[in-house]
């Protein structure tokens, strides 16, 4: 049973999905002695639920489960906690969830289960407060009959109450999320796990579809039948956007993947040309990271290429593009910046990155990289051109001993070691070369 990989995650985490599970299930027995048994209530309780399957069938249709993280259930939770008592709220995950575990996509079960008792949880919080408010009082909020909610949330004032009470619910499962994953890793940032603005207009139209499937289900049942194909519709929409993210994404690390990259990267470096602003590509190479690997294993090698990600992500600006190419190869495009700068730029990645401690038995482990720099117009002209002027200078520099920032040969033709071969410019900028403190960005002519 200690093999379970529950019990492989912090002892905090442990204390706070234990507490929400006994919490939701003390919950169940208080608030199911105190709900009447309507049979009228249990039947939109049954169409929600039948729905929401609908949902998660019309989501395997799609096929790639494992890139998705977001869906549009609350379709089906929203009319649940509005309409019904409160403790239909905490009922309605566990068949969905259920469901979506076996029919979708096998998550790690205490995943799962947490997510089912967050949704529980924070749906029966909000459901209690909007039928507490119906009720004028708390003690009758548990039993109200569906009739009253029906009849308020096609008023002006229930329904921007009810949308105060959906709104309420993302907030509490949002920030429990997010409690859990800052718990499993404390590095993550906060604001990661809360809004952006994407996040924010989903939950947004989650909430709209929520409530309007709700007064619908309260004017009749039937009228379940027209929520449904446009539900279904909206969320196949919201799969298809995050496929499409994922397509461009390298999932070890979240930067860019290589052709997202080289796509973006090309579309600047065209605009950059007729514009003539400069622009700058680096690649940039972990040194023997294949002793890393010997040494470390596998799975710290990929944590080092986190790290590697995430230090070169924080150290640039959000208009400069990261990728990773290859392996242990990430490359960068600065928009913006002459030879001088993209020195500057490489150098202080090479330092910070150089400054990372990884933890690894107890040992403190720091890796270096080697980073090769070529400039629109002056080590090439478009981004193939400037990729195999970088990828040539990243070659010198680990020619010249490793953790280093380079610039190509110029004044030749430049042979990368990805085979191209380009005429470029006869001069680079000698009054640009660079030692800064150890390695520096190196030129020559
Ligand atoms: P150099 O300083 O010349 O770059 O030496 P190196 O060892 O970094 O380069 P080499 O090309 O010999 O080895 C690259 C290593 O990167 C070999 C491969 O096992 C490792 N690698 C490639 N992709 C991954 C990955 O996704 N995860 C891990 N852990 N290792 C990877
Ligand atoms: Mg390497
Ligand atoms: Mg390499």
């Amino acid at each position: 049973m200690s093999s379970w990989p529950v019990f492989a995650l912090p002892r905090s985490l442990i204390v706070l999905m234990g507490a929400l599970f006994a919490t939701a299930v003390a919950l169940f027995a208080t608030a199911g002695a105190f709900t009447p048994l309507r049979p009228g209530e249990a039947g939109v309780f049954f169409a929600l639920v039948v729905c929401a399957g609908g949902s998660v069938e019309a989501m395997r249709r799609l096929g790639t489960p494992g890139v998705i993280t977001r869906d549009l259930l609350g379709a089906w939770w929203f009319p649940t906690l509005l309409l019904l008592p409160p403790v239909y709220a905490l009922l309605i995950p566990i068949p969905v969830y259920v469901l979506l575990q076996y029919r979708y996509f096998r998550a790690v079960v205490h995943r799962r289960v947490f997510n089912t008792v967050s949704t529980a949880l924070c749906g029966f919080v909000s459901s209690f407060v909007f039928h507490w408010v119906l009720a004028g009082d708390p003690d009758r909020a548990l039993s109200l009959p569906i009739e009253v909610a029906e009849r308020t949330l096609v008023t002006g004032s229930g329904a921007i109450l009810a949308l105060l009470c959906c709104a309420l619910f993302t907030v509490l499962n949002t920030t429990v999320v997010a409690v859990a994953v800052h718990l499993s890793a404390p590095e993550t940032p906060w604001k990661r796990t809360f809004w952006d603005r994407e996040a924010f207009t989903i939950d947004s139209a989650e909430v709209c579809v929520g409530l309007t499937v709700a007064i619908m289900t309260g004017l009749s049942m039937v009228l379940l039948l027209i929520a449904l194909p446009p539900v279904m519709l909206l969320q196949r929409s919201l799969l298809y956007q995050q496929l499409q993210a994922a397509a461009r994404t390298d999932p070890k690390t979240g930067l860019l993947n290589a052709a997202a990259w080289e796509a973006d990267a090309a579309a600047e470096v065209a605009r950059a040309h007729q514009s003539g602003d400069p622009v700058a590509v680096l690649i940039i190479d972990i040194d023997h990271f294949k002793s890393v690997n010997d040494t470390y294993g596998h799975l710290f090698g990929d944590h080092v290429l986190v790290g590697v990600a995430t230090t070169l992500t924080h150290q640039l600006r959000p208009t400069d593009a990261v990728g990773r190419f290859g392996g242990e190869e990430f490359v960068v495009l600065l928009p913006g910046a002459d030879t001088a700068e993209a020195c500057r730029a490489a150098e202080r990645l090479r330092v910070r990155v150089g400054h990372m401690v990884l933890k690894a038995d107890d040992a403190g482990v720091s890796i270096t990289v080697s980073i090769g720099v070529a400039v629109l117009g002056v080590h090439g002209n478009d981004i193939v051109g400037l990729l195999a002027a970088a990828d040539l200078a990243l070659y010198r520099a680990k020619g010249a001993g490793r953790n280093r920032v380079c610039l190509p040969i110029t004044g030749r033709a430049l042979r990368g070691r990805t085979g191209a071969v380009r005429a470029e410019p006869k001069r680079a900028v000698p009054g640009e070369i660079r030692r800064l403190g150890t390695p520096a960005c190196e030129e020559s002519g």
